[in-house]
């Protein structure tokens, strides 16, 4: 009885809520509806720097479960795992590809770049790798100190 009650009451206080909004609403003058038109664009900003904040959580998420799962043998074979992991390789591959053209090398250890052909990281000291695709066009310094 006292839930009929209160329900009634509701109902009868949006009604009178309704009824001001549209004796409100019919003294609308201009700059009022300019004020609502600047409000919905505030809240269309909003829902969309809502939905960006979404899509790059989504993104986090996907990137840590693609780094949790990346090796499990059930997703050798999935197709996502996949296009990721051969556009990774390719981005590796043309980042090698550059350091090359400018006569760089990068440590596979700390990252520091340094010219072509140096034997082991100025910066921490890694052994570095033998370039795959050396073009030869880099001056050996070691020589010209002979
Ligand atoms: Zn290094």
């Amino acid at each position: 009885m006292e839930r009929y009650y209160i329900r009634t009451e509701v109902v009868i206080m949006s009604f009178f809520d309704e009824m001001k909004e549209s004796l409100v609403s019919a003294g609308k003058d201009v700059s009022q509806k300019a004020k609502e038109v600047s409000g919905i664009a505030k809240l269309k900003l909003d829902v969309k720097s809502k939905e960006d904040y979404v899509e790059k959580q989504y993104a986090e998420l996907g990137r840590t479960y693609f780094d949790a799962h990346k090796d499990d043998e059930e997703n050798a074979e999935n197709e996502q795992f996949k296009v990721i992991k051969e556009a990774l390789a390719e981005i590796e591959r043309m980042k090698a590809e550059i350091l090359n053209l400018q006569g760089a090398a990068q440590c596979p250890n700390c990252g520091a770049r340094m010219p072509q052909g140096a034997t082991f990281c100025s910066s921490c000291g890694t052994k570095m790798e033998e370039p795959e695709h050396f073009t030869g066009d880099v001056v050996d310094n070691e020589k010209f100190d002979e």
